[in-house]
């Protein structure tokens, strides 16, 4: 199997590297060259990584080629012209994005390239730098079964967990809810640890307290005691992110007719807190913006 990784940024750069250590021949390309440069000079030579110049270089006699950018329309926008996916991506092959993307971009995707005889998958993961690094993420899939069965082998580089989860459009429906609710859960774990804190309780006492209770979340048991109490506040998936995530869940949500005031807030929040602390945040830091500290 020949393999392509396009978009080596914070989740991207782990995954490539499985890759790269399991497929010989993989191609990696980057929007700044100098980070795909830098990856391959990193590898085991004897594994023939290679730099592509052009999306299209990237694509070009792969089998399977994946993408990891911010937003769907990262994606759609690197289909077209000369350099573009589509001027490499042969008959047969497939594009898998595991961006974190939109379910009607994603539908548009599939539609342009399925009349080219290509395949395609939405396949955003879930598990975070860490989980990437330790080759444990989940991966939630949407489109055909059979296409999934044929490049499971490339997903299992990074991912411990691929899930199909349904048509096109439906592994990002599913990361989408699965992110609004971590948002959600720092947004209401931070309201919670303030009102206690103003009245007099330890913060790090009441986690201890919910964390063995009924309240608990991955927040409350990881971000909080190793991000919030700690002030470290790595960055390791930006703010910026969490917002679009929030916004694609409330739209999935509108789209279906759901009454859901949860996301609408969330989503509220996370554009609020985006506005105000920039692109370069962490998700983590908008507990600083909530408690009037930014
Ligand atoms: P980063 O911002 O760290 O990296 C983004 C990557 O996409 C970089 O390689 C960047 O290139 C490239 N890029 C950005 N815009 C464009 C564009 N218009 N055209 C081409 N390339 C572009 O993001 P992450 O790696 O954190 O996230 C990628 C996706 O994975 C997102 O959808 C995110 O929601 C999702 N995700 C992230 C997780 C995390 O913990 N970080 C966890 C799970 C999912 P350049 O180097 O030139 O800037």
């Amino acid at each position: 199997m020949t393999v392509a990784f396009l978009g080596l940024g914070a989740i991207g750069l782990p995954m490539a590297r499985h890759l790269a250590a399991k497929f010989t021949g993989t191609r990696v390309w980057n929007r700044t060259a100098s980070k795909a440069a830098a990856f391959v000079a990193a590898q085991n030579p004897a594994q023939g990584t290679q730099r592509a110049h052009t999306p299209a270089e990237a694509a070009r006699d792969a089998d399977v080629v994946i993408t990891c950018f911010p937003v769907s329309r990262d994606v759609e926008a690197l289909l077209d012209g000369p350099d573009g996916l589509l001027a490499g991506l042969k008959r047969g092959s497939t594009l898998v994005d595991c961006t974190s993307g939109d379910p009607a971009t994603s539908k548009r995707i599939a539609a342009r390239l399925d009349a080219q005889g290509i395949g395609f998958l939405d396949a955003p993961v879930s598990g975070g730098v860490a989980g990437a690094e330790a080759a444990a993420l989940t991966v939630m899939v949407g489109g055909d079964a059979a296409t999934l069965e044929r490049v499971r082998p490339a997903l299992g580089a990074f991912g411990k967990r691929i899930v199909h989860c349904g048509p096109v459009g439906s592994g990002d429906a599913v990361k989408a809810v699965n992110n609004a609710l971590l948002a959600q859960h720092i947004i209401g774990t931070a309201e919670g640890l303030l009102a206690l804190e103003r009245a007099g309780v330890d913060p790090a006492l009441a986690l201890d307290v919910i964390n063995n209770s009924s309240g608990r979340s991955n927040a409350s048991m990881n971000l909080f005691p190793e991000r919030v109490l700690t002030k470290a506040y790595p960055r390791t998936f930006r703010l910026a992110l969490l917002d679009k995530d929030v916004g694609i869940a409330l739209q999935v949500a509108q789209e279906q007719g759901v009454d859901a005031p949860m996301l609408a807030l969330a989503s509220q929040r996370y554009r609020d807190a985006h506005r105000a602390m920039g692109e370069e945040a962490d998700h983590v830091e908008i507990v600083k913006w909530l408690r009037g500290e930014q």
